[in-house]
């Protein structure tokens, strides 16, 4: 065993213009937020096809600021799916807001509809909705935007794994109030650490630029040019230390560029998976759905755990002794000891994430695998597995 042929789960798709690129940033001293940003800002709001993109150092402070932006107060309520990154929740506890989990749907591991539906039912102050878009795949966002029209409530999309991809021919980052990205290094276009807010409404956007940057307003500097000195500027709110570096916005650029071919790369190797593993004891594993654009930021598999002897901490053993890098999204909100206890979670409130949890193993799936790669995750996979049937 050596460390060579070891096959992450996960890794960024690096090029000679994003190097480029970062050394003419360093040369030209603008290391922080710059002509890059502004120039990526752009280019992401145009792929788009929204009004507004406002670059941010993570999408967890994307999603601060989007919430920041709707004006939540402390003990109102934002409803999430339990089945996300703690940062999704996280950030309704900056406020002092309460989120509310729900389950999800079997089939796309999305936020469950009848269970979002319960929930606004039963919930008073309830302010927003953060649908997260499980590996890529949009959820069901006609029937979000339906219950947030009924009960009034704003929606923010969590679309840290869902760029690019669309729904019913429509962009995800243009069907809702708010959709934030992430440029973590593992997802699908990646700065190392970046996010992105995209938006049609100026107000909410002016708000997020001006509190990603200590609350500084530059508005009467522009409009006064001619009677305010360039140094002087206004401070309206307390703001945050959220906004990106050019040293980012230049790896974005190009990482934007190739958005679609890196797209189209990991949605034909999805299919290679899918078919390679269609004969093996795995639960169904998650089917496109045809009227969406998947984004593939995961392959996730499905074990059918009453078919083989073995279980999922087993079966990441045996991928790790075959050299292959593997991850679990996620564990579920409600198992973690900060959300189960400081909302008395309980596991019977979401049986499909508790069950699913046991069962999901994400597989590597990036465009600099090459084929060779790929054929080696499948030919463990298949062996493991035809190894443990019952
Ligand atoms: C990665 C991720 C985030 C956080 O993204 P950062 O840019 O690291 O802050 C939020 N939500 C989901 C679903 C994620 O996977």
């Amino acid at each position: 065993m050596n460390e060579e042929n070891f096959l992450p789960f996960a890794l960024p798709s690096l090029s000679e213009d994003e190097i480029e690129e970062v050394v003419d940033s360093l040369r030209s001293g603008w290391w922080t937020t710059g002509p890059k940003t502004r120039r990526f800002e752009t280019e992401f709001a145009e792929f788009v096809g929204a009004k507004y993109a406002v670059a941010v150092n993570s999408a967890t402070a994307g999603l601060h600021l989007a919430l920041e932006s709707i004006g939540l107060k402390r003990r109102d309520k934002v409803i999430t799916t339990a089945y996300t990154f703690t940062s999704t929740a996280e950030v309704v506890r900056y406020f002092d807001a309460d989120p509310v989990f729900v389950d999800i749907d079997e089939r796309s591991l999305n936020l469950s509809i009848p269970g979002l539906r319960d929930a606004l039912q039963r919930e008073t102050g309830v302010k927003a909705i953060i649908p997260v878009h499980f590996a890529g795949q949009p959820c069901e966002m006609d029937s979000i935007h339906d219950l947030a029209a009924e009960y009034g409530v704003k929606v923010i999309e969590d679309a840290a794994h869902a760029f690019p991809a669309e729904y019913k021919g429509r962009m995800v980052g243009t069907l809702s109030d708010l959709t934030v990205y992430s440029f973590y290094v593992t997802k699908t276009i990646a700065t190392g650490e970046g996010g992105m807010v995209v938006t049609d409404d100026e107000d909410l956007a002016n708000r997020i630029k001006v509190m990603r940057l200590h609350g500084i307003s530059r508005d009467v500097f522009n409009r006064y040019t001619s009677e305010k000195p360039s140094w002087y500027y206004e401070v309206i709110a307390p703001g945050y230390k959220y906004n990106m570096p050019d040293i980012a916005a230049a790896l974005g650029i190009h990482q934007l560029q190739k958005a679609e071919t890196f797209r189209r790369r990991r949605a034909e190797m999805a299919e290679t998976y899918t078919a390679a593993f269609a004969d093996l004891p795995l639960r169904t594993p998650l089917v496109e759905d045809t009227t969406t654009l998947h984004a593939w930021h995961l392959y996730v598999i499905r074990l059918d755990l009453d078919r083989i002897t073995i279980d999922r901490n087993r079966f990441i053993e045996l991928m790790a002794k075959s050299r292959i890098g593997t991850s679990v999204h996620f564990i579920p909100l409600h198992k973690h000891p900060y959300w189960r206890d400081t909302y008395h979670l309980k596991a019977d409130d979401f049986p499909v994430a508790e069950r699913v949890f046991d069962e999901v193993v994400s597989l590597p799936l990036y465009p600099s695998m090459s084929d060779h790669d790929q054929q080696r995750v499948i030919d463990a996979v298949r062996a493991i597995l035809s190894e443990s049937v019952r």
